[in-house]
């Protein structure tokens, strides 16, 4: 694939139209051209492309096809939900009340009232699926949600002067942003095994807790695709040793309506609203983790917040909260009130979806899970976990195939791509040898998941008769098998005019 670069001719145009109308002059453009300083002005034009107008919708839309992408297949990527977002949040969120809004625009009636009302909004629905009384909309990203539940939990222990408190504890079915997140806060992790039917091992937990202990950061359900059975125990246990309990919710979409973490005793949770509420997932962003919090740990949420009062005629008058209100806050995490866009999708989500469909979604995301899991067991592959019901997810381990056959997860993974697949996650969680973590998500229908079972019988038959195929594919992409760590470490990014491309 080429950079539209490449295609540039000497003086290629395309038609010129100026349907709407303004020229930047008539606009103003001149005036504000003439405000700046010589040295800040172009010399020379833009290095452009100069291609027609065709020339650029065939580039883009072949671009767009070479693209994986849920709106065209089914994407089962384990830990991620990559669920099917309904355009309308996307319309809708994109407003152009919305989207014209300058952050710094005051927040009077006409320029900021409406979008503040629906943060406001959100912080209501969210609080109450999570059943805590305290929320910040401003992380950025779930590891960032985790980074403000952490540091507010360690806010929380300096407040009190309680400063021998060295350690959080990370059972090893977690995310791996949660140990990562817990040494960015400068805790020393102490990691707590898994039972082989993939619960916590409660033992060792219980022989891990002391007066060491900050907290703990539990992902349930797990890593694993099960849902911890002794949360109420372990959450006992690191209560009564003084620690707190962090809730890692960016799994929400098993659990969504039918139990919530501030229930079972947990003192803060993040959620991933870019994975459960319709923001498109992937590529790193963009996202957002808001954190939910009890109230020991209100007065350290990062600002600001969305505070509601009422006017001189008793209307609701919305604001954002800041320092003088808070002050033992962490302080903003991000620029202004957070990814706005993202959080205003997550809020025409829960609003068209209500209390009753987000049920359903929970129930649908198990169900499909389950009944994925259970037609690939009757087929002949392995669940790692057979005695427990999936929650929204489930592993395969493929080491029987491996033994066999001489096949390999990473094999299986790149043949689907073949049979138009996104592959599930691979090798993660590390704990199950040649596993794949698969997860449907609510969005998928019947059809489609007898479709991926049928793709991954006949893989196996492949991995058979001629393995050849399997550990050579995958055949139709536009790229094979790369070299992971260059690829991450060395990516081939930048064009140049003068780069010669082989
Ligand atoms: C995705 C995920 C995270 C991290 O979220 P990001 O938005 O990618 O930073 C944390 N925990 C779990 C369980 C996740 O699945």
């Amino acid at each position: 694939m080429s950079v539209i670069f490449e295609s540039s001719r000497k003086g290629r145009r395309s038609m010129v139209h100026a349907p709407m109308g303004i020229t930047l002059k008539e606009a103003g453009g001149r005036a504000i051209l003439s405000d700046l300083p010589e040295n800040a002005l172009r010399t020379a034009p833009l290095p452009l492309p100069e291609v027609s107008e065709l020339e650029a919708v065939r580039h883009y839309t072949r671009l767009s096809q070479i693209n994986y992408s849920i709106d065209t297949n089914f994407y089962p990527l384990g830990s991620c939900t990559m669920k099917y977002n309904p355009k309308v949040c996307n319309t809708l969120a994109l407003h152009p009340g919305f989207l014209g809004r300058h952050p710094l625009s005051p927040v009077d009636a006409d320029l900021g009232q409406g979008v503040l009302s629906c943060l406001y909004d959100l912080q209501r629905m969210l609080k109450g699926l999570i059943g805590l009384p305290g929320v910040s909309l401003t992380p950025m990203a779930g590891a960032q949600g985790e980074f403000a539940g952490v540091a507010m939990i360690r806010a929380f222990h300096d407040a009190r002067d309680d400063r021998n408190r060295t350690e959080i504890l990370v059972p090893d079915a977690s995310h791996g942003t949660n140990p990562a997140t817990a040494t960015m806060c400068g805790y020393t992790v102490k990691e707590i095994p898994t039972l082989s039917d993939g619960d916590v091992d409660l033992e060792a937990l219980k022989a891990a807790v002391g007066p060491q202990t900050a907290g703990l950061m539990l992902t349930n359900p797990s890593t694993l695709g099960v849902f911890e059975r002794s949360i109420r125990e372990m959450a006992k246990v690191v209560h009564d040793a003084g620690g707190l309990l962090y809730y890692d919710g960016a799994n929400l979409n098993a659990i969504a309506q039918r139990v919530r973490p501030g229930d079972m005793g947990f003192d803060c949770v993040h959620l991933n609203v870019h994975k459960t509420f319709a923001t498109p997932h992937g590529g790193g962003g963009p996202g957002a983790g808001p954190v939910l919090v009890n109230q020991r740990l209100m007065p350290h949420l990062p600002i600001p917040t969305i505070r509601r009062g009422t006017d001189d005629e008793g209307r609701d008058i919305f604001r954002l909260t800041d320092a003088s209100e808070y002050p033992q806050s962490m302080g903003p995490l991000s620029a202004f009130a957070g990814n706005v866009g993202v959080l205003l999708r997550a809020y025409v989500y829960l609003r068209l979806t209500g209390s009753n469909g987000m049920r359903r979604v929970s129930e649908f995301a198990v169900l499909n899970a389950n009944y994925l899991m259970k037609r690939l067991t009757e087929a002949g592959f392995t669940a790692a976990f057979p005695e427990r019901r999936a929650t929204h997810e489930f592993i395969l381990t493929l080491k029987n195939e491996a033994d066999s056959f001489g096949v390999t997860a990473l094999d299986f993974a790149k043949r689907l791509l073949d049979y138009g697949f996104y592959a599930p996650t691979i090798y993660f969680p590390l704990l199950v040898p040649e596993c794949l973590l698969i997860e449907p998500t609510e969005t998928e229908s019947k059809e489609e998941l007898d479709r991926f079972v049928a793709a991954m019988i006949a893989i196996r038959k492949e991995a058979e008769t001629e393995p050849e195929t399997v550990r050579t594919a995958p055949h139709t992409t536009p790229v094979g098998r790369l070299d992971e760590t260059r690829a991450a470490r060395q990516p081939d990014l930048v064009w140049s005019a003068d780069t010669t491309r082989t």
